[in-house]
């Protein structure tokens, strides 16, 4: 993999330069830039066909000195080890710049899911629940869906954990169907998050929703609610895409439809009255951010907006509902140019401070309505924009570095208090 393309060594980059913005304790940095543990699984599963076949899986924590390590899992024939010690790191500052009680973890699976019956991916999940187990729990590690997984699969790792310790722990783990104790509103988190994080930016930007036009990079939970609310908030969706390929129309496409399409057909593409942007699936996507849009939101995988593109984006404000979608190179282009980047770590941390909401509704055994899930992610997401736009103008420096001090601050201090011990 090449250095740029490795989204641990962006993340240490990342944080690299924030410590040195708040001229951070050497010792401090040490310990930020190392997670706290790192667990390998191997994940036998019997298949279908009576073979077995293992896997591989991690689970890795990265600070827990705000509070239980807190993040998804992600099951992708590509992730690695070094993937999720960055998406752990990033679930550390996440949590910090929303400002809600916990610290960054993150688990991964090796797998192409698309590829296993749901009998194998049950197994699966099953397994690496059991392999997680001994570091997971309530008041310890709470896992929550990633790429690739979603209800169901958390429902499994409930049902499984809940077997192992002998009663039911809803606590566990969060992104869970309603039915078993998840939360109003988790669904469309992520994205509803940011719609309130791009309503704060458009206002700063002094831009109109009603004359933007959007492009969104992915069609998965954070893509396709993404694409859903800047419509509602008047925005013109003129292009989104799959890992299947993009489509394109001028004219505006309607996200529900074209979600009744992807779960007909497996893809948008072929969306009727749209065009296809290339038929070679990975250029199409390339192609996608650099229409000629006001806001783009790649809301997909790491790594999309690099040096080799970032002067082509055209859009004045990319909001970030992936995990590290830009590398610090491109980061820097952007910067130059003028481009406003909401980073995920702000952007996307909707869906944790609503899985903190499930959490908090877990323990209690209380239920929130739609209405009051909403308005405490608003406030929320509001209060965290403001905070890192603030940083962003006493710092002088780009809205991510903002949101990195903010969050490095204030997990710095929590360290600081506590102290090291033994
Ligand atoms: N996977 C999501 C993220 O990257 C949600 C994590 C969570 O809810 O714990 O932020």
């Amino acid at each position: 993999m090449a250095e740029e393309l490795n989204p641990w060594e962006n993340a240490l980059k990342q944080l690299d330069k924030a410590a040195k913005v708040l001229k951070l304790d050497p010792g401090i940095h040490q310990i930020l830039a190392t997670p706290k543990r790192v667990l390998e699984v191997q994940l036998p599963v019997k298949m279908d066909d009576g073979s077995i076949k293992v896997f591989m899986g991690w689970r890795v924590q990265h600070n827990d000195a705000r509070g239980p390590f807190k993040g998804g899992i992600r099951y992708h024939p590509n992730t690695n080890v070094d993937e999720v010690k960055a998406l752990a790191m990033w679930m550390t500052w996440k949590t910090a710049v929303v400002d809600v009680p916990f610290g960054g973890g993150k688990g991964g699976v090796r797998v192409d899911p698309k590829a296993l019956s749901p009998g194998e991916l049950e197994r699966l999940t099953r397994r690496y629940a059991y392999a997680i187990a001994p570091i997971i729990g309530v008041d310890i590690d709470i896992p929550a869906p990633d790429v690739y997984t979603n209800p169901q699969t958390m429902a499994w790792i409930t049902d499984t954990y809940s077997a192992i310790k002998g009663y039911f722990e809803p606590g566990v783990i969060t992104g869970k169907p309603l039915e078993i104790g998840g939360s109003e509103g988790r669904n469309e988190a992520t994205a509803r998050g940011l719609q309130y994080v791009t309503e704060e930016a458009l206002k700063v930007l002094n831009m109109d929703p009603k004359k933007a036009k959007v492009a969104v990079q992915g069609y998965g939970n954070a893509g396709y609610f993404s694409a859903k609310f800047m419509k509602e908030l008047g925005m013109k969706v003129v292009a989104v895409s799959d890992s299947k390929g993009a489509i394109y129309n001028p004219d505006g496409l309607d996200p529900d439809k074209v979600l009744e399409h992807k779960e007909k057909t497996g893809s948008v593409v072929g969306f009727p009255g749209a065009t296809s942007l290339d038929n070679d699936p990975q250029r199409a996507n390339e192609k996608l951010l650099e229409l000629d849009v006001d806001v783009l939101i790649p809301a997909a995988v790491e790594n999309v907006i690099t040096d080799k593109n970032a002067d082509k984006i055209k859009a004045k404000l990319v909001v970030e509902a992936a995990n590290g979608p830009t590398t610090p190179e491109a980061d820097s282009i952007l910067y130059e140019r003028g481009v406003v980047v909401a980073p995920d770590i702000l952007a996307n941390a909707g869906g944790v401070t609503v899985s903190y909401f499930e959490w908090v509704q877990a323990r209690t055994r209380e239920f929130w309505d739609i209405d009051t899930v909403r308005m405490k992610l608003r406030a929320k997401m509001t209060k965290a924009f403001r905070d890192v736009y603030e940083m962003h103008k006493e710092l002088k420096v780009d809205m991510r570095t903002a949101a990195l001090c903010l969050a490095v601050k204030r997990v710095a201090k929590a360290i600081e208090l506590r102290g090291i011990w033994p």
